[in-house]
């Protein structure tokens, strides 16, 4: 394979360009292309909403090599960004620092191996890729040495109907849908003020949008805020509370207990959407609840139901995903929410990530598939160690370190499906049972682990938790 051609990283997030940087130390050539029309659109999109993370999370370590060099002042490792902070102060003046390897408003469509559609075997491992990518109208090819997919999810957003499908008239009712996102005491203020909107959805974006719909509803009046979820309790993003080691997570969780408990938000436990209907400057949610059948009208739905990686446009390249989070195969089960859902995740990388079409990589949330809890930490160590493989220093690739913040506490879906008839003592118990002090399933030691893999000896390999050992 021709040596000269660059890396293509898609997106120009904060992992896609973490990667570049990392790229360009280890002497490659990277181009970045993004969809947006500046760098980071997605995390632009959600500009409003502030981050648990403090900066010293946030920033990659080659970026902050790269930005010292220009000049950068580094934000308070302490205080916590907002997403418009984190463009403005870190990832604008990266993408800056990069320059031409940066291009905006170029969207890829397509990837696959230049010559050899996904059937061919012959010579395939030879053979370049083939990026197609989109810029003001007109359609591009450039060929690359190895291809960083970290084109996020924030793009595909799950639909809010049973079995993973749209409810039935989901489509009708687009203009009445929010998005996982919506800023609410911001852009979006006039949609929300005075209304009622239901949130559906049991993650972080949630709970952010009832917040600022709580927030709303004390100057506003007529302001009424309902949150469904699917399953029988919101324990899970309660969260660890003072116990976080992230203590604005904390917080967001601790607040939004209070806010149910007060009756700021009305909560709907076992929640199915099957139908959706337009109605006179709102939408008709019909399906059923812990409570009976559900028929509510409202403004506005906020879906904020997580996230599915757009699988499309990587046809043609050989993957080897697994079929439940649509993760890498190796990378899955140490992320999937059925078995664990806990912050301490096993540091990965470039061998979690391979996949059978050599120099083809998912990074960032990409990675996690349709887990949902990716952190930027783990980004920036799976970019390193790509990188490092791709330089060909393996023994940088495997030597994969990482320190993470824990939860402070370790539920389970597993549990909470333990507790379903209901009783606050059967779901008492089985969180006890996943709990990390009870030896349950996602037992990790408290407090941030750096963990180091590929050092073991064979045969000290752990099992990983759906029982395959590790792959090293
Ligand atoms: C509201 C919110 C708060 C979060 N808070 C935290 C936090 O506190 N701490 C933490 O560690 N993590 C947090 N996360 C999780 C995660 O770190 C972020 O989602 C992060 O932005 C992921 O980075 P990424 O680079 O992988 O993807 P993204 O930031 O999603 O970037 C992907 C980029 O790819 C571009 N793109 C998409 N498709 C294409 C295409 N076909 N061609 C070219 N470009 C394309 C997009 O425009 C985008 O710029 C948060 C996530 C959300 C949504």
């Amino acid at each position: 394979m021709e040596e000269n051609l660059p890396v293509v990283v898609i997106g120009a997030g904060p992992v896609g360009l973490a990667a570049a940087a990392h790229l360009r130390e280890r002497g490659l050539e990277p181009l970045v292309l993004e969809a947006g029309a500046g760098p980071a659109a997605a995390v632009a999109a959600w500009g409003h909403v502030r981050l648990f993370s403090p900066w010293r999370y946030d920033v990659d370590a080659a970026a902050r090599r790269l930005l010292t060099r220009t000049g950068w002042a580094e934000p308070d490792p302490d205080a916590l960004p907002t997403g418009a902070d984190l463009v403005d102060r870190y990832l604008a003046p990266l993408a800056a620092a990069l320059g031409d390897a940066v291009r905006h408003g170029a969207r890829v469509v397509a990837v696959a191996r230049d010559g050899a559609d996904r059937t061919r075997s012959h010579d395939r491992a030879d053979r370049p890729y083939l990026v197609r990518w989109t810029s003001g109208g007109m359609t591009h090819e450039t060929r690359a040495r190895a291809v960083l997919d970290a084109s996020g999810t924030t793009g595909t957003p799950n639909p809010l109907g049973r079995s993973g499908l749209p409810a039935l008239g989901e489509e009708r009712v687009r203009e009445h849908l929010a998005g996982p996102l919506p800023d609410v005491l911001g852009a979006g203020r006039a949609r929300f003020a005075g209304r009622t909107t239901l949130v559906a959805g049991r993650g972080h974006s949630a709970a952010n949008a009832l917040l600022g719909l709580v927030e709303l509803a004390r100057d506003e009046p007529g302001t009424r805020v309902l949150w469904a979820i699917r399953g029988s309790s919101p324990r899970r993003l309660y969260g660890g509370g003072a116990d976080d080691e992230l203590p604005a997570r904390g917080l967001l969780g601790t607040r939004l207990r209070d806010a149910v408990g007060s009756g700021a938000v009305e909560l709907l436990t076992r929640v199915v959407i099957d139908r959706l209907e337009p109605v006179q400057g709102g939408v008709r949610v019909h399906g059923a609840s812990a409570a009976g059948p559900l028929d509510l009208t409202v403004d506005t739905v906020v879906n904020a139901t997580g996230f599915r990686p757009d699988l499309g446009l990587l046809r043609e390249v050989r993957l080897d995903l697994d079929p439940v989070v649509e993760a890498p195969r190796a990378l899955a089960p140490l992320i999937d929410p059925n078995l664990h859902s806990c912050g301490t995740v096993p540091a990965h990388g470039e061998r979690e990530l391979a996949h059978p079409d050599d120099g083809f990589y998912l990074v960032g949330a990409k990675a996690y598939g349709r887990a949902p809890t990716f952190l930027l930490a783990t980004g920036y160590e799976q970019v390193r160690s790509v990188a490092a493989a791709l330089a060909g220093d393996r023994a940088a690739a495997d030597a994969v370190e990482l320190a993470l913040p824990g939860t402070g506490v370790c539920s389970s879906d597993l549990a909470l499906a333990a507790s379903a008839d209901g009783t606050v003592a059967a779901a008492e118990r089985a969180l006890a049972f996943a709990d990390p002090t009870g030896g349950g399933c996602c037992a990790v030691p408290s407090g941030p682990q750096p963990v180091t893999l590929g050092t073991a000896p064979a045969g000290d390999q752990p099992l990983t938790p759906r029982g395959r050992r590790r792959d090293r």
